[in-house]
């Protein structure tokens, strides 16, 4: 990536951590956001069928917005609006494959009765992945 770009995107995340700890630290207090790393990014996706956009963000962001988007008297938030399709409550969590060539966007837990990780393109489970990894390495000893 271009040196400049990458910390003109550093330092727009920055300055969106500074607002919203000042927005967190003056306001209400949530010390729930407060132990998330700020430098913490999680994948976002649309669970809107025809959108299905996904995006990288904050996680502190994402869950400092779900907050706001929470209706008061609701325990659980609904999702965030989308800004691709404008759905108001249709972005949730997602997990992004970190396998190269697949590098999907899936909601943790798409594969019903199975591990919840596993990669509903690739069919790869980061968490059988490294127990097979564990155990191998434990019989070559
Ligand atoms: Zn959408
Ligand atoms: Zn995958």
């Amino acid at each position: 990536m271009n040196k400049n770009l990458a910390y003109s995107i550093i330092s727009v995340c920055l300055m969106v951590v500074a607002f919203l700890t000042y927005k967190f630290t003056s306001g209400a207090g949530s010390a729930g956001l407060a132990g998330i790393d700020a430098d913490s990014k999680i994948w976002v996706k649309c669970k809107n069928a025809n959108c299905k956009a996904a995006k990288e963000m904050g996680e502190r962001d994402f869950y400092a917005a779900l907050e706001g988007n929470t209706e008061p008297g609701r325990r659980s938030g609904p999702g965030l609006p989308c800004d691709q399709c404008g759905k108001p409550t249709s972005v949730y969590k997602a997990k992004k494959c970190p396998e190269s060539d697949c590098l999907a966007v899936f909601f943790y837990g798409s594969s019903q009765n199975d591990i919840p990780d596993r990669c509903p393109k690739c069919k790869v489970s980061q968490t059988e992945k490294s127990r097979r990894e564990r155990r191998s390495a434990s019989e070559e000893e």
